[in-house]
């Protein structure tokens, strides 16, 4: 059983992905995550949550579960804290979608490829597409800068897709369901970016995620959790002193991986995990 005075927690910031994560892939329910969000309401930690999904839909979920506090939306684009139900960017590593969408419109033209993706949408089309709900929906294409879409050409087609994205400074990041047009950002670049800005000297970094948009993220933890998923035995993470990959898969890996690398930095300090 848990015992307050014998796991004395050392500074830890815990990053995490939500899609296939802390949430259900086709249900989007986080309860069998609810074990895992009390072990770290008992220490005092707010998870960051970083996904694919736009500030606004993020901050229904912070509100949901109780998670209140700044967040990484849109693979990684902003950090964005919300104030008086307005979001407020804290800072900003994608360049604006509005600044690029109609020239990757054009590429899909002068290509000839097919795909679609959420500026092609109606949050009906959306609603059928992701089985979110109205307002989740309307959430979701609240967008500032990236585009998710469904590729529906060939593999060797989006190679070529690929090569021309990055002529106009665009890329392509694969996700759990959509591939992300965005800008050269990822989460990693967010979540390295907050670490350098807090006050404690060398908190633990702890992340979780279960795909490919979560690689940089979890490869620049100090202990990452790889939540078993379809694409998750893809992942090669280097750079972390431990990689647990989780047996269960979405929030029930959640909270195992969780409460798994918890013991890990109650077991050892955060300046062996540091020093070593
Ligand atoms: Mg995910």
């Amino acid at each position: 059983m848990w015992n307050e005075n014998y796991y004395e927690c050392p500074d830890v910031i815990v990053f995490s992905d939500l899609d296939g994560s802390l949430l259900e892939p086709i249900t989007y329910s986080f309860k069998s995550a609810l074990p895992g969000l009390k072990f770290l309401r008992e220490r005092n930690i707010i998870p960051v949550f970083a996904s694919s999904k736009t500030a606004s839909e993020i901050s229904i979920v912070q509100e949901e579960s109780g998670c209140k506090g700044p967040l990484i939306c849109e693979n990684g684009g902003a950090i964005v804290e919300r104030k008086d139900r307005q979001n407020s960017v804290i800072k900003a590593f994608g360049r604006p979608r509005k600044s690029w969408l109609s020239k990757l419109h054009q590429l899909r033209d002068d290509l000839a490829v097919s795909f679609r993706g959420f500026s092609d949408w109606s949050i009906s089309d959306l609603r059928k597409q992701t089985g979110l709900s109205e307002l989740a929906a309307r959430a979701a294409q609240a967008r500032h800068f990236s585009e998710p879409i469904i590729w529906e050409d060939s593999d060797t087609m989006l190679d070529h897709f690929r090569i021309e994205l990055e002529r106009i400074n665009l890329v392509a990041i694969e996700g759990g369901q959509f591939l992300s047009i965005q800008s050269e950002y990822d989460k990693g670049k967010a979540t390295r970016w907050w670490q350098s800005h807090q006050n404690e000297s060398s908190p633990v970094i702890i992340a979780l995620g279960d795909g490919p948009n979560d690689k940089s993220m979890l490869s620049a933890a100090d202990i990452a959790v790889v939540i078993k998923s379809p694409k998750s035995h893809f992942l090669n993470i280097k750079g972390p002193r431990r990689v647990i990959y989780t047996a269960n898969t979405g929030p029930e890996g959640w909270t195992e991986g969780l409460i798994e690398a918890l013991f890990t930095v109650n077991c050892h300090s955060s300046i062996s995990l540091k020093s070593a």
